[in-house]
């Protein structure tokens, strides 16, 4: 007997349609909801040849393979095809089911089944890898490690960008347990977080963001700020967590204090020199006064009789040469000082001026300061010694910072040109708060600050670092507001490099 689908008991009414093949004649039978989820015709005869007809060739290859097994092995048959300009408008995706009917002998005779519209399930599951693309893609781009875990803390999701920082690979991170991410003690500890945390519902981290140590796969770590958010899908809680990796931004806090202790170490010694300088100055006359009265006093003597005379005499001659002495170790302390330990290099500016913006303006971005770095290449190599001149360029940069925090408008420009066959100028300007009147004519004068915390030192020791390299240093204001500082440094033979 055929499997009948029509009327309100048939299967017709819940959208499946019947289908049966004689294995032996490749006769085909089709229901009418059969016939309408292919697009055939009510009065169309049916074949096995009808049927290839409207299936693509990978189909009908699996459909082929699909009944042979079923007639070889005995197995039931369950396929979905695509049929185009089927029941739907564009196309049709039908499940199509069956199973062996044996004959009398037992040999296989029949394939009897159903069809049904599946078309909806695969519209959803279509929406669905959709969105699992879109999430996919978000994953693959997010900039900081993004992780999802349950709520027992099992590994759900692992982005692009947590590979690159833990060091697994998606495949290795889904599953295991998001303690294996941190170091001890957090990594024993991190269930008992979990637990608490579905106890009391008390939040610690989640909302709030917290800066902690991470551990990559080789067990390294590395400081990081995590943010951690909560959801809930099918009724679980799951978590993701943002981490976002804080090594550079360290890095560079570090080598920025360096570089400042460095400088103010060096400030130190430039300001001891300039005092010895001084002080040399300030007692040549004194000791030369002292040397020539002694020597006035020895001749003097030189008629006495006194018997102690000769030992006067010679106590007199060393006073002198002792003030003699004294004015040498004065004047050898800041040949000392003033001397320094420079190097100088034929250097990049570009270089120089990139890697002292990245220490110097190490957040900038957050003060919305916009830079401007301006470099011409043809005005590239200086002779210069790379420390100490970025030291004067960070100090500029800091500087200009801290003068622009009160203003509106933030701008950092940064120029360089060639001012006449062997001379860099660099210019760095600013929008911030310009000179007071008092202060231009002071503003390279060692301890001159008009900041409660400044020491009044970078500029002066900067000034004395320009020179030593042969260049100048000035100041201007800016005519629409804002300080501009100039400084020249002796230009290296350029390379014929092609820009
Ligand atoms: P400090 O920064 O410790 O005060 P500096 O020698 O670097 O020492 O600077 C001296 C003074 O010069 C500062 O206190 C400030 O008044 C002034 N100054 C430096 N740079 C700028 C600038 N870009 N804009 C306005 N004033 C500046």
């Amino acid at each position: 007997m055929r499997p009948e689908d029509s009327g309100a008991t048939g299967f017709g009414a819940l959208g499946f349609g019947a289908w049966d093949l004689d294995l032996a004649t490749q006769e085909m039978y089709w229901s009418e909801t059969t016939r309408k989820l292919f697009g055939v015709a009510a009065d169309q005869p049916v074949t096995l040849a009808t049927f290839w007809s409207l299936l693509g060739p990978e189909d009908r290859a699996r459909v082929e393979r699909g009944i042979d097994r079923a007639r070889v092995q005995g197995t039931s048959f369950d396929i979905s095809l695509q049929v185009p300009g089927g029941a739907a408008s564009d196309s049709q995706w039908i499940r199509v089911l069956a199973g062996i009917v044996p004959d009398e002998a037992g040999q296989p005779r029949r394939l009897r089944g159903i069809a049904l519209d599946i078309n909806q399930e695969k519209q959803l599951e279509r929406a669905l890898r959709t969105r699992e693309q879109h999430f996919r893609s978000i994953l693959d781009t997010v900039p900081d490690a993004m992780i999802v875990i349950d709520d027992s803390g099992v590994i759900q999701f692992f982005s692009t960008a947590a590979e690159r920082l833990f060091g697994f690979t998606e495949q290795e991170a889904i599953g295991r347990n998001v303690s294996e991410l941190m170091p001890e003690p957090d990594r024993s500890r991190h269930d008992g977080y979990l637990a608490r945390y579905h106890a009391t519902q008390e939040r610690r981290i989640i909302g709030i963001g917290r800066i902690v140590t991470g551990r990559r796969r080789d067990g390294t770590t590395f400081p990081m700020h995590l943010s951690i958010g909560e959801m809930q899908s099918g009724g679980k809680p799951y978590f993701t967590g943002f981490a976002h990796d804080l090594t550079e931004h360290q890095q560079t806090q570090a080598r920025l204090r360096e570089l400042q202790s460095e400088l103010v170490h060096v400030s130190r010694l430039t300001a001891m020199g300039e005092m010895a300088s001084a002080l040399a100055h300030e007692l040549n006359q004194p000791l030369a006064a002292i040397s020539n009265y002694m020597k006035g006093s020895r001749k003097l003597l030189a008629g006495s009789t006194d018997p102690n005379t000769p030992k006067i005499e010679s106590a007199l001659d060393r006073a002198a040469e002792q003030a003699i002495r004294a004015g040498q170790i004065i004047r050898r302390l800041r040949d000392f000082v003033a001397r320094g330990e420079s190097e100088k290099r034929v250097e990049s500016l570009s270089k120089l001026i990139e890697e002292a913006g990245a220490l110097g303006l190490a957040g900038s971005r957050e003060q919305n300061v916009q830079l401007r770095f301006n470099l011409d290449p043809y005005a590239d190599l200086v002779l210069a010694d790379r420390v100490q001149i970025q030291q004067v360029l960070v100090n500029l940069f800091r500087n200009a910072l801290e003068a622009m925090a009160p203003s509106q408008r933030r701008e950092l420009a940064v120029t360089n040109r060639r001012v006449g066959d062997d001379l860099i100028e660099i210019v760095v300007s600013d929008t911030g708060t310009g000179f007071q009147d008092d202060v231009l004519p002071n503003l390279f004068k060692t301890f001159f600050t008009t900041k409660h915390t400044g020491m009044g030192v970078g500029l002066s020791i900067s000034r004395s670092i320009i020179e030593a390299h042969g260049g100048r240093m000035w100041a201007e204001n800016n005519s629409a507001g804002g300080a501009t500082f100039r400084l020249t440094l002796p230009a290296a033979p350029q390379d014929n490099r092609e820009f």
